[in-house]
């Protein structure tokens, strides 16, 4: 599943050759995604728009258009966006496809569709959409601090790692990304969220921050062949420390990582190196 550092490569990739374009026509495939696409609606909001910029909103990538709306896009389990020309042959799962004046052809493609392609009110040009107004502040912007961690989590029981996946404390740390930061900051995943100290909260804070970085400084390589037939999407091979590594020797103390389910996840560590 694309997690934050996917749809930012993904979105950055897509900066570099959606903007000016102007949309002259919608396909819609396969209305049945997350959402149910009326193609004739969605033609008529977004023919003719320019496409403006493009950013990112926790999951959500926002393609502001030139009227003060926007395509709200999510990538789901298995989206991908391409951009080929138009003669190009679809793709069996590419569902929605948006042609472009200049002869390109920017196509959604995901086959288990749980992806969303829908048009939004913008609040003010540049502005998020109402509906994700109620989300947590973004893991890598100045907002989310060690002092915000320790005071949004004051009395909470629940496991620190639950908390940090949670959207209304902190948007886009999935699971695998959750795992690796506990486990660089030698908390225990099960540590119930209230009782970690100042200090513990800005390590983690820190170690969040770094996991994500790494990930789209990774995910970064592979953005130019984004705009070919046959580009990449921005996905990467990771370096997981302790994600999907139960039973191996941890990579610091050589003790065999264990795996439990948390709040229905699957969630690796180590029980020497993650005590505090
Ligand atoms: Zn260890």
């Amino acid at each position: 599943m694309p997690e934050l550092p996917e749809v930012e490569t993904v979105c950055r990739a897509l900066e570099k050759c959606l903007p000016n374009e102007q949309i002259v026509e919608v396909k819609v495939r396969n209305p049945q995604l997350r959402n149910l696409i009326d193609e004739e609606e969605l033609q008529s909001a977004c023919k003719d728009k320019t496409i403006l910029s493009l950013r990112r909103r926790a999951k959500y990538i926002i393609a502001e258009l030139s009227d003060s709306t926007a395509l709200l896009l999510h990538l789901g389990m298995t989206g991908k966006f391409r951009v080929v020309d138009q003669g190009e042959a679809f793709k069996k799962h590419e569902h929605v496809c948006f042609e472009l004046k200049s002869g390109k052809s920017w196509r959604y493609e995901d086959p288990r569709r749980f992806g969303i392609v829908k048009h939004v009110a913008l609040p003010a040009p540049g502005a998020t959409p109402d509906c994700l107004d109620h989300m947590g502040p973004e893991p890598l912007l100045y907002s989310f601090t060690g002092s915000y961690l320790k005071q949004f989590t004051k009395a909470k029981t629940k496991p620190i790692k639950n908390m940090i996946m949670d959207n209304n404390c902190v948007v886009g740390v999935g699971n695998i990304y959750a795992s690796e930061a506990l486990f660089r900051s030698g908390i225990s995943p099960l540590k119930p969220a209230g009782t970690l100290s100042l200090p513990a909260c800005k390590k983690l804070v820190m170690k969040i921050q770094e996991v994500l970085k790494e990930a789209i400084e990774a995910g970064g390589t592979t953005i130019s062949d984004f705009a070919t037939p046959d580009g990449n999407e921005g996905y990467f091979f990771r370096e997981l420390a302790v994600y999907g590594r139960n039973d191996e020797p941890c990579l610091t103390c050589g003790t065999h990582i264990t795996k439990k389910t948390l709040a229905g996840r699957s969630t690796f560590y180590c029980t020497k190196c993650q005590k505090g």
